[in-house]
Formats: C-alpha cells, sequence, structure tokens
C-alpha cells in the first residue's frame, strides 16, 4: 500500500529511486520551455488553481484578512472565492435591506480582503446566493418569493425562497453582483444555488412562474410530476431555459459592469439529479454566457470517476473555453470530516488530466471543531499542479473515441427512475473503457453534428433512447462516411422529448425490419455462437455469458445468424431463487441476437440489443465489460493509437499539446466492499509497477524522447512495428508520461 507524504521533496524523491537508470541530466529550463504561448491569454484562460472560502454568518471575527491571503499561497492558488453578498452581505453594501451579516460588526471584509489579495498576485470571486431572502422583503416585494400551490411563502431557516423568474434574480442580485465588482473591484461572481426548487422546495407557483409558463408554452403550470404527462416533461425543459435566461442577465450585466470581470454559475453531471433536474440546471444553455464552464464536484456517494465523467463533458462542449470543477476534501454530510486522501488525489487529478482546473472547497474551515488531515496533502496536490501547469495550458483531448450523454434520455426516458433507466448504461460503458484503458471523451447529445463527430474513430450511444433527429442525422452521417456507432438497447428509440418514433432513429443502419421489447429476462444467458469473434478478445473456455433485464427483440430484413444469442430465463419454478438449467427442462437456445454488426456506407453498426451497460456496471461480471471495450476496439482497429498495460484501475487520459503528446496515468483507489447502498470509500491506492505505454505516431510526427512529469526523468523508448513503448517503474496517484516530438 502506498503512503504519501505531505513533503513533496520526499514524494519526489521515491518516485525517483524507480527511473534513476533511465534518467539523464534534465535541466529545469527543459520544463519552463512553454510548449504554448499565453501572453493574450485573460487570466480565467490560464492554468488556475482556485480555492473556496465558505464563510457562516458569524465567521467574520475569525476571518485575518493577510493570514488568509497568505494561506492562499500555501496552496499555490491563482485565485479565490470568498462569500460576498444575497442572502446576507459581508461587505457594507449600500443597496437598501440588503442585509449586512450578523457577525461582520462594522467591518467590511471586500474592503479589506480584496486589495490585500490583489496586492500578492491573487484573483478574487465574490460569492453570491439568490436562493432565499429575508421574510421581511416580503411585505414590500412579495413577487420576489417562491410559492407553493396553495400561495404560500416557502420558508427555509427564517428565510423564504426566492423564484428564480421573478425580479429578486433578475434585478436585486445583478445590482449586488455589480455593486461588489465596481466599488470592490471584485474580479468575478461565483452564483450558489440559483434555481428551481431550492433547499429541496417543490415546484414554484408564484403568479410570475404560472402566467409566464403559460404565455411561453400555452399550457397550464403543471400541479405535481407525472412524466407520463406531456405538459410536466415541458415544463421540466421550461425549467432548464428559464435558468438559462437568467444565467444571460447575469453575464451581460457583469461585463457591462467590467469587462474582464467573470461570472460563474455551477451545475452538476448524472449525480445529484434530485438537485439538478428541479433546480433546472443544464450547463449546454449556459455555454454562450460563461466566461469559465464549471461544475461542482462536492458529493462523494458516486463513482469515483465522477470527476472524469464530468471533466470530459465540459472539455467536449467548452469550444476553447477554460473549465473549473470544485472539489471538496469532506463528505456532504459530514463537511467538517476529511475524505481519505487516498481518495482525493485521484479525484483531482481526474480533473487536471481531463483539462480542468480545480477549485479546492475548504468549506466550515472557520469552525470550532475541525477535521484538519486534509490540508497538507492538498497543498502538496495543489503545489504539484502549479509546477505542472505548463503541461496543462492548452492540452486538449485526442481521444479516437465519445460516448454521448444525454440529458434528454435522463429525463424524458429515464422519468422517475432515471438512475436505473439510463445513466446506469452510461456508467456502465464509462466503467468498462476505463478498466479498458481504452481513452474517451464525453458528448452532450444536444451538441451531436458532423464537425463534433469527424475527430472520433467510433462514437457510444449507452442506451441513448431520446435523440433530436439532428442528433440522429449526425450519427447516421458519421457512420456513413466510416465511423463506427456502437448502441446499447433502445438507442434512438424515442424522440427528445420522450415520444416514441414510430420506427428507430438507426434502424436503417441496423437494417432493421421490426423490433419489440422482451423484460423480465432475470437468469437467461448470453449464448456464444462464434467463439472465433473478436467481440469475446480475452472470454475464452466458456460457451456463456450471464443476461438479465430486458432486451429489443430485433428482426432484421435479411435475417443473418448473431454471435451471441439469447437464452431464455431458465427458472425451476415460479419464485425460485436458484435454477438447475439442465434439470429445470427449459434450457432453450434462440436466435434472437443480443448482439449484431452491420456495415453502412463505409463505416459499421454494432447493437448490443440488450442492456450489456447496465448490467456490468449493476453486476460487474468482467466479460460483460471486455464485450463492451471489444466493440470499441473492433472499430478502432488498426488505427489504435493508444494501449495500456496496467490494472484495471489505473485511469488513462490522452491529451494533445503542441509538439506532445501527454497520456496522463491515475490510481483510482479501491474501496471496500461495504453493504450499505450508499459508497464504497476509496481508502487504498495500491502503487502500480512497471505499467507499459505504447502509442502510434501520426504521420508528421518524430519520436524526441519520453520523460515522466514526476520526476523529469527520462524513460528508454522500444520500438516494435507501428508501436513506440515505454515502461513506468511506479504510479503512486497521478503521473504525467510526456511523449515529445521533434519540432516541425
Ligand atoms: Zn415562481
Amino acid at each position: 500500500m502506498a503512503h504519501f507524504n505531505a513533503d513533496p521533496l520526499v514524494a519526489q524523491n521515491r518516485v525517483t529511486i524507480f527511473t534513476c537508470r533511465f534518467q539523464r541530466a534534465y535541466t529545469q529550463s527543459n520544463t519552463m520551455n512553454k510548449s504554448t504561448e499565453s501572453h493574450n491569454q485573460a487570466w480565467w484562460e490560464k492554468p488556475n488553481r482556485v480555492l473556496l472560502v465558505n464563510l457562516r454568518e458569524g465567521d467574520e471575527p475569525k476571518i485575518n484578512a493577510q493570514a488568509l491571503v497568505d494561506d492562499m499561497k500555501n496552496y499555490d492558488a491563482s485565485a479565490f472565492c470568498i462569500s460576498g453578498g444575497g442572502i446576507v452581505a459581508f461587505y457594507q453594501t449600500q443597496i437598501p435591506d440588503h442585509r449586512l451579516s450578523n457577525g461582520l460588526m462594522g467591518r467590511d471584509l471586500l474592503a479589506e480582503i480584496i486589495p490585500l489579495a490583489h496586492a500578492s498576485g491573487l484573483k478574487v470571486l465574490a460569492r453570491i446566493d439568490p436562493s432565499c431572502a429575508p421574510m421581511a422583503l416580503a411585505e414590500k416585494n412579495p413577487e420576489w418569493f417562491s410559492r407553493d400551490e396553495k400561495g404560500q411563502f416557502r420558508e427555509v431557516s427564517e428565510h423564504y425562497v426566492t423564484c428564480p423568474n421573478a425580479q429578486y434574480y433578475h434585478r436585486r442580485i445583478v445590482d449586488i453582483a455589480i455593486e461588489m465588482i465596481q466599488r470592490y473591484n471584485a474580479d468575478g461572481i461565483w452564483n450558489n444555488q440559483g434555481k428551481f426548487a431550492a433547499w429541496d422546495t417543490d415546484t414554484c407557483f408564484c403568479k410570475t412562474c404560472k402566467d409566464l409558463f403559460k404565455f411561453d408554452t400555452g399550457l397550464d403550470l403543471p400541479l405535481k410530476e407525472d412524466w407520463q404527462s406531456k405538459p410536466w416533461r415541458v415544463y421540466n425543459q421550461w425549467r432548464y431555459e428559464k435558468i438559462a435566461v437568467w444565467v444571460k442577465t447575469m453575464h451581460t450585466a457583469i461585463h457591462q459592469a467590467k469587462a474582464d470581470a467573470v461570472f460563474i454559475a455551477a451545475t452538476q453531471l448524472c449525480e445529484s439529479l434530485e438537485t439538478i433536474q428541479p433546480g433546472g440546471w443544464d450547463i449546454d444553455y449556459w455555454v454562450e454566457h460563461q466566461d469559465v464552464l464549471t461544475f461542482e464536484c462536492q458529493r462523494r456517494n458516486t463513482a469515483p470517476w465522477w470527476p472524469g465523467i464530468q471533466a470530459k463533458y465540459l472539455s467536449s462542449i467548452a469550444k476553447g473555453k477554460p473549465k473549473w470543477m470544485t472539489v471538496s476534501y469532506f463528505y456532504p454530510w459530514w463537511r467538517l470530516y476529511a475524505a481519505p486522501e487516498e481518495e482525493n488525489r485521484p479525484w483531482i487529478a481526474q480533473q487536471f488530466a481531463n483539462g480542468v482546473s480545480s477549485w479546492l472547497h475548504i468549506n466550515g474551515a472557520s469552525s470550532e471543531i475541525f477535521d484538519r488531515r486534509g490540508y497538507a496533502p492538498m497543498q502538496e496536490v495543489f503545489q504539484r499542479l502549479g509546477r505542472w501547469q505548463d503541461y496543462f495550458d492548452q492540452a486538449t483531448s485526442c481521444s479516437q473515441v465519445a460516448i454521448v450523454y444525454s440529458r434528454f434520455s435522463q429525463d424524458n426516458y429515464g422519468q422517475d427512475k432515471p438512475y436505473a433507466r439510463y445513466v446506469d448504461a452510461v456508467r456502465g460503458y464509462y466503467m468498462a473503457l476505463q478498466e479498458a484503458h481504452i481513452p474517451f471523451d464525453v458528448l452532450s447529445d444536444k451538441f451531436l453534428h458532423h464537425e463534433t463527430l469527424k475527430k472520433y474513430q467510433v462514437v457510444v450511444l449507452p442506451n441513448t433512447a431520446c435523440l433530436t433527429q439532428s442528433a440522429l442525422d449526425a450519427l447516421i452521417d458519421f457512420t456513413n462516411q466510416g465511423g463506427t456507432l456502437v448502441a446499447t438497447f433502445e438507442s434512438g428509440m424515442y424522440d427528445e422529448m420522450g415520444e416514441k418514433r414510430s420506427r428507430g432513429g438507426l434502424a436503417d443502419i441496423f437494417k432493421v425490419k421490426k423490433t419489440k421489447i422482451l423484460t423480465q429476462l432475470k437468469s437467461s444467458y448470453g449464448h456464444i455462437q462464434e467463439p472465433k469473434h473478436p467481440i469475446f478478445l480475452g472470454i475464452e473456455n466458456t460457451d456463456l455469458i450471464p443476461n438479465d433485464g430486458s432486451m429489443v427483440d430485433i428482426e432484421l430484413t435479411t435475417p443473418t445468424p448473431s454471435p451471441l444469442t439469447l437464452i431464455p430465463p431458465v427458472t425451476a419454478h415460479s419464485g425460485a431463487t436458484i435454477s438447475i438449467p439442465e434439470y429445470s427442462g427449459n434450457f432453450t437456445p434462440t436466435t434472437k441476437p443480443l448482439f449484431i454488426s452491420q456495415q453502412y456506407g463505409l463505416g459499421q453498426g454494432l447493437w448490443f440489443s440488450n442492456q450489456m451497460d447496465m448490467l456490468f456496471y449493476h453486476y460487474g461480471f468482467p466479460d460483460l465489460g471486455k464485450m463492451l471495450a471489444n466493440a470499441v476496439a473492433m472499430g478502432l482497429g488498426e488505427r489504435r493509437d493508444l494501449e495500456v498495460i496496467a490494472s484495471n484501475f489505473v485511469d488513462v487520459t490522452s491529451m494533445i499539446q503542441g509538439q506532445r503528446r501527454l497520456v496522463h496515468l491515475i490510481n483510482l483507489p479501491v474501496g471496500k466492499s461495504l453493504n450499505t447502498g450508499w459508497r464504497h470509500p476509496g481508502g487504498n491506492l495500491i502503487a502500480q509497477t512497471n505499467i507499459v505505454v505504447r502509442i502510434k505516431l501520426a504521420a508528421n510526427q518524430t519520436l524526441k524522447e519520453v520523460r515522466l512529469a514526476s520526476s523529469e526523468s527520462l524513460l528508454q523508448v522500444r520500438h516494435h512495428q507501428a508501436w513506440h513503448e515505454v515502461v513506468i517503474p511506479q504510479l503512486d496517484d497521478h503521473e504525467i508520461v510526456i511523449f515529445e516530438f521533434v519540432k516541425t
């Protein structure tokens, strides 16, 4: 088990021991040769390390401005965020009825902190929270507040929840933001909680919402969540669009007030849907109105690769914009208690390795009782990111594979079970490619077009049931032009609003005559018909793989034998917990395909008609993951340009940066198997040794040298056939393998 010392020199030396046999003199100046020029970049476009300092009312007396600024230096931070205004003001506001925080006692924190920070070269963002306001304001401005179905205000901690369609959001919060930017020279605004249904309240039934919804859609505001009813799905969509209107309002006003101030509203992807969805948070609609696209990544009752999927998604939608993501070292429900260092390190590494700057959230540090163990290791990690920032600047993914994430499918197909019906399929495919060390991007279903797709060899649709016609057209065109499209289960069978298409959207690619859905396939099997088929690579000496869930029963226009067919459930009797197929008498092979491959134009379509990805996520049967990865490898074929031989918990990303190829290796923590239904704490980072990384060069590339970022030591390169191969002696938590090409 690796033990991490907070002293960076000690950590560095340990790696050096293993790499010295390849090492030669390597001057610091080599690393200082910036591969990209950044003179014209705004501060937020450069690599950043940001700290989020959250204050509670009453924390103010503990704040010493100089000590705070000095502490930021311990993290090699470039910027930090401090509580500003909204619910209460942590500065001497001039806006009427903007209540001063009780602990302020005449002080003005923004006036004290911002000039000192600027003098130290640090940027400062002021935090706003528009989600609720003092109850007294409801007397003068009742229309500012959210209402329940009976018209009552919604009380939270002696405040009322505000409505994001009301003038409180669109005028007053704008005024507060501008005051902090103009009077205090804040470098930007960080928004917390700008959303519908804040603080777990329900649908807003205020007059503004009712009138606006009627005006926008012609419909009455639905009284309760009912995914079977179209008005509810329309309302769900409307919430996303209305929050986007507010984001645009804020962004425009802030830039008018100060051209180089940034506005950052953060949301999340695919986890915490109970917050994101009723809140109306979809970052896709904010892209044009955000200076830095930002996700929050604080909760930990998630898959360990949540930072990775969010970072990949941000990178694909950002269109050249910078990307940031929060990271906490605590568990949200015990926010004063530190998560294990071994879990936090790969959490941050996944962000950096996918081109995203980290914000460390040290919320709670001003509390009397606090777990301080997170500080030293996080300072070390942030200082390392500072040393490595040249390998971050302008580095972009060169993955050959993309997985599609579809918020339309999450909502309108997932309905009241978004995880079980949709998200788990994405998680399963993500895990399969991560374990197979095949780097990939994550694309939004809303930005699928020819230009987006043409850089990929393979595009994966993990049960991407709901797709717009234009997305389908782009995917069909991608396949026709030579790409490989991999789909599972009901991909393409619904429109974006969840209406079933009369004919599957991908039926032409897969040459489908008709389909029907088979359900309740527990204790069924897949029957391997062609053991030599590439889909079964690494799965030898078995006739079967396990199956469950549902499948699409496909009738093809031209019947073709499938390499994997269904053996229906083999249940001895109703309610049996274990069945003995040989004796139960209904072990009946069929010709129903669980996997088909079809040529289409210059490309091919591969379809798992069952829920292969979801089953892999639920059961973890290795064969299911291998088949999912093999389908992608079939699409890559000889064009595959990266292979890594390592344990399956080593995560790999592939980036290009000027004349460099950067292969990030991240050691994911190994969890404990707890039967809590909640999470597996990642308490163990097991150092990995002798990891093989091999790349193929593009036609215009000549390899100059290969080295490791942690020690800047050179690696010996072996060449065989088209591959250039190195061995990484040891991976602790995060390493970058730098393939440096000759400048042409
Ligand atoms: Zn409202």
